[in-house]
């Protein structure tokens, strides 16, 4: 049952070039599907989340972090009455403009896109993919999506203003987007905040008992399944607790979330869009929990100096192959030449890394660069 604040799909604003509707699928389910055989959604699978597979091959990567947004998304968007169709392609999208080697490499795009006067963002970086790089269909180029997921692709964890960005306007900038496009900040970071704790804690960078120092829930949770499992493995007993966890932030969004558009009197989807706040979020005590578990890992985890090799070789390989094809763009595949014709160069060969896996950026590297470093 859709709630009456829900994005109903016979009310979505359409797709750039209208279709004909489809015998078995509403525009929503055919966006989800869209974005599934996206070339982009595909590489997904080679390009790192956290951990490289230099660590281990059952860590999340970008593909499995996605799907796992995706499966927790769909759980509170049912819960709260809201489009899970939509919800699901909205999860499915969110992370599909992310540049190889993870926030490194993301970081490393973005400045040497700076020192040509431009920058790298991958929620705009993903409205290209999806509206221009992806050719697929006969009639148009990209996928086509409706308004909604290009939408909540554009208001993904930011809000961006009509002033600067004079080329976003048609995606009402100045109103807060659905609240399946809202749910999807939110479900990112519960993913990414479990997963990396069970992946930091498999690859031994994380300990137990730093982890149930640092985190009170977590520590309440553990006593209470050491105490119905006493022989069971340590093993076992972290991922009950994580599991639990997992739970809390859950349960806490689905709460605090209906109760938050009751006490507002959201009775439809344009009070959802005209409300001054975005109206999903956490309560106090998850609230607090989610900054427990954010400092713990950054601290601990994203600035390890056993994560090091990975941030030096994201900026190294990114920053040479960027200012390589800067002085020798005849060297670009001919796709790439042809579109520095009509756009900056910075642009064209950022638009080229981003797309890259770590697997193929590598080879470009040792290829373009490799000679290059040995010779000086
Ligand atoms: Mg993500």
């Amino acid at each position: 049952m859709l709630a009456a604040y829900a994005v109903h799909v016979e009310q979505s604003r359409g797709r750039r070039f209208p279709e004909a509707q489809h015998p078995y699928r509403n525009d929503f389910q055919r966006d989800r599907d869209r974005v599934v055989h996206a070339r982009a959604f595909r590489r997904l699978e080679a390009k790192t989340q956290v951990f490289t597979p230099r660590f281990s091959d059952h860590f999340r990567n970008r593909l499995t972090h996605t799907i796992e947004v995706a499966q927790i998304s769909r759980t509170i968007a049912a819960q709260l009455g809201l489009n899970v169709d939509l919800t699901e392609a909205l999860a499915l999208v969110h992370d599909i403009g992310h540049p190889p080697f993870g926030h490194a490499g993301e970081k490393a795009l973005d400045a040497a896109m700076r020192r040509h006067g431009f920058s790298f963002d991958h929620n705009l970086h993903a409205l290209r993919i999806v509206e221009d790089f992806e050719l697929r269909y006969a009639a148009f180029r990209g996928l086509n999506l409706t308004f909604e997921v290009r939408e909540g692709i554009v208001k993904h964890s930011r809000d961006y203003s009509a002033d600067e960005h004079p080329e976003l306007a048609e995606y009402l900038l100045n109103q807060r987007p659905p609240l399946e496009a809202q749910l999807i900040d939110f479900t990112d970071e519960i993913a990414y905040n479990a997963a990396d704790l069970d992946d930091g804690y498999e690859a031994r960078l994380l300990n137990l008992a730093e982890i149930r120092e640092a985190i009170p829930a977590f520590d309440r949770h553990y006593r209470d399944v050491e105490w119905e499992w006493p022989d069971a493995a340590e093993k076992l007993l972290f991922n009950e607790s994580l599991k639990r966890i997992l739970d809390d932030f859950v349960g806490g969004i689905i709460r605090n979330t209906a109760a938050g558009i009751q006490k507002a009197g959201i009775a439809s989807l344009d009070d959802v869009r005209t409300h001054p706040l975005r109206l999903v979020g956490f309560n106090q005590e998850v609230a607090a929990l989610r900054q427990q578990i954010k400092g713990f890992l950054r601290s601990h985890l994203y600035l390890s100096e056993a994560l090091d090799p990975e941030k030096e070789k994201a900026e190294q390989v990114i920053r040479e192959l960027f200012e390589f094809w800067m002085a020798k763009p005849e060297q670009l595949p001919g796709s790439y030449r042809e579109k520095s014709s009509e756009e900056p160069l910075p642009r064209v060969i950022c638009d080229y890394l981003a797309g890259m896996t770590d697997n193929y950026i590598s080879q470009q590297y040792d290829f373009y660069c490799g000679g290059m470093r040995a010779s000086t």
